[in-house]
């Protein structure tokens, strides 16, 4: 079984940089796909309180026999149950259906900019940081405001930005700010939902290593030190996901796939969705 590399986030918790995301993935089939993951090697998990398969997972978690310490929990507060007291309630109707006393990280799932509703959000994460319930606190979506703006008000720096990052969509400017203010950059739709998988430069690359253009993108995102978390309920595919620790890209190939950043944005837009 491969051995996923860990990624040591500003409290000194370890992220795995590969795990599995469950989006789009309906309640009743969850737990086969988490099933098939953890069997293929992969032990984060990511999902949202959002995306109604919380059940799923936790019944997955549970039947794998797997030692609570070696899984990393990842969940979401979602937009509507963001404020104070919505929180804390929004966070224990999660932790309930996951059927866990404690999640390894949790996350705002989006700043939602108009009802400015985050900071009290992340006064009751801090809390439940205090309290043992959450073992690393992030948010998702985020833009470079809405970081700068948190952080005039708390001193816990979020520890994980989960933001939309494939080829197509590179964040440069996020990627920096992250670096600098010590936070892990986390890849959701890494290979953006399959739009970028024909690129004739990755089919290119891909057809050199031996490789199929997923993992080549996957390996690219390694190799740029980012946590990737993608989906997919067929398990050949899953197992190809995690298929990426036998080959490495060149410093060329790093930079041809640099080349292929033109803005590619396949979900909302953080700064409007609200
Ligand atoms: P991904 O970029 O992971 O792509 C998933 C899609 O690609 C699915 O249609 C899947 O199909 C297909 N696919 C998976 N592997 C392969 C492969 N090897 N070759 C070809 N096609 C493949 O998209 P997601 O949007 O699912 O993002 C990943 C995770 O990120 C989510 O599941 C979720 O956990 C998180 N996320 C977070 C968001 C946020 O706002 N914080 C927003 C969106 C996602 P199939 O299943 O049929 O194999």
């Amino acid at each position: 079984m491969p051995t996923v590399p860990s990624v040591a986030l500003n409290n000194g918790v370890e992220i795995p940089q590969l795990g599995f995301g469950v989006f789009q993935v309906p309640d009743d089939e969850t737990a086969a796909a988490v099933s098939a993951a953890l069997q293929a090697g992969y032990r984060s998990i990511d999902t949202a309180a959002v995306y109604g398969n919380e059940a799923g997972v936790g019944a997955a978690l549970a039947a794998s026999g797997i030692a609570r310490d070696e899984l990393f929990v990842t969940t979401k507060l979602w937009n509507a149950d963001q404020g104070h007291d919505s929180t804390l309630r929004a966070f224990h109707a999660s932790l309930a259906k996951l059927g866990l006393e404690y999640v390894d990280l949790y996350l705002v799932h989006w700043p939602t900019p108009a009802r400015d509703l985050y900071r009290d959000s992340w006064r009751a994460i801090e809390k439940l940081v205090a309290d043992g319930r959450i073992r690393a606190a992030g948010v998702s979506n985020f833009q470079p405001a809405h970081l700068r703006r948190l952080l005039e008000g708390s001193s816990l720096v979020p520890a994980v930005n989960q933001i939309e990052l494939h080829p197509g969509l590179q964040q440069r400017e996020l990627r920096a700010l992250h670096a600098d203010l010590g936070i892990v950059t986390e890849a959701w739709s890494p290979l953006a939902q399959g739009a970028v998988l024909a690129e004739p430069a990755l089919t290119e690359i891909a057809g050199r290593h031996g490789r199929s253009p997923a993992q080549v993108v996957l390996r690219w995102h390694l190799q740029l030190g980012n946590v990737v978390i993608p989906k997919s309920v067929m398990p050949a595919r899953i197992h190809e996901n995690i298929d990426l620790f036998g080959f490495v890209l060149s410093d060329e190939e790093m930079t041809a796939i640099a080349a292929l950043d033109r803005g590619l944005r396949t979900g909302p837009d953080p700064d409007t969705l609200n």
